[in-house]
């Protein structure tokens, strides 16, 4: 979830202050998704503070954090800098090195998958030059991974950024787009999930909203996040695997500025070994090498 910090339990700059959200409420023993929530833990579901800024001055920005999310290495403290929203070459390198999350896993004989469908014109703009990868896609194409299509969408093989599929109708102008509920589209992505040894879903709005300090649009996208999340959670297998819900870099939970923050993230996870997934984790760098062990045993 791009762009998303534990802030202030103030409902006037912070909408996760604000929004009703029964069911991750419902999880979190009555808690809202701000700072004061974590750290929370039940037999269930854990909600961990996260650092973002990894000891390095200015705000954090997607394509370092992101990048960090891939490998596991603090890149703002090798560079010096954050660094966003595309990657620069230096912050591609550490992606295109064969040293990553994907690439471990592809090493490894895994099965991963960015579970996200991309319209035909992002690969137009991609091939053309005219767009950039972001950190996330970038490391799965360099390890191997392709990403979903417009044909991988419809077959129901990959999610809409959107989770519902409504923009691929009212934004893309995709006559015939499959549209599900937020609740349909957490159970869709519970039963793609089934198919990896790891998957990734990336979610962006949150950051646009953020930057737009648009309270009623973030409102909107996070009552979609719930439901999204109880059609997931309700076909989970609790017992074997794990959900992890976390982000880049602060930036919604404050719409009193345009820019990012430098709260911490969530680091939200569910499913009944998160004892062994969160013990010792305490920034964004810490994420990677977890996945990597739970994923390869
Ligand atoms: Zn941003």
């Amino acid at each position: 979830m791009d762009g998303i910090g534990l802030g202030p339990d103030n409902p006037e700059t912070n909408p996760l202050a604000r929004v009703e959200m029964p069911f991750l409420q419902s999880l979190l023993g009555g808690r809202k998704l701000t700072a004061s929530a974590a750290p929370y833990e039940a037999e269930d579901v854990a909600l961990l503070a996260l650092d973002a800024e990894l000891g390095v001055d200015g705000l954090p920005q997607s394509a370092t954090g992101q990048a960090v999310l891939m490998t596991g290495v603090n890149i703002p403290e090798e560079l010096g800098y954050h660094y966003g929203p595309k990657p620069n070459p230096q912050v591609a390198g550490y992606l295109k090195n064969g040293n990553t999350l994907f690439s471990w896993l592809r090493a490894a004989g895994k099965k991963a998958a960015l579970l996200n469908a991309y319209p035909p014109r992002y690969f137009s703009g991609i091939e053309s030059g005219m767009r950039l990868y972001s950190s996330i896609p970038l490391a799965v194409t360099s390890a191997g991974y392709s990403l979903f299509t417009q044909e991988d969408f419809f077959e129901g093989k990959a999610l809409s950024a959107d989770f519902t599929g409504h923009g691929w109708r009212s934004m893309l102008k995709i006559a015939g787009a499959p549209v599900r509920s937020a609740q349909d589209a957490g159970e869709k992505l519970a039963e793609l999930a089934q198919n990896y040894d790891f998957s990734l879903f990336e979610y962006w709005a949150s950051d646009y909203a953020g930057h737009k300090q648009d309270m009623e649009g973030a409102i909107a996208q996070m009552e979609i996040f719930d439901d999204v999340l109880e059609g997931l959670v309700n076909v989970w297998d609790m017992d074997e695997d794990l959900i992890l819900v976390t982000s880049d870099h602060g930036n919604m939970e404050d719409l009193s500025t345009r820019r990012h923050t430098d709260a911490k993230v969530p680091g939200l996870v569910i499913g009944k070994q998160h004892k062994s997934f969160t013990e010792g984790l305490t920034d964004l760098a810490g994420i990677a090498p977890r996945i990597r062990q739970h994923v390869q045993g």
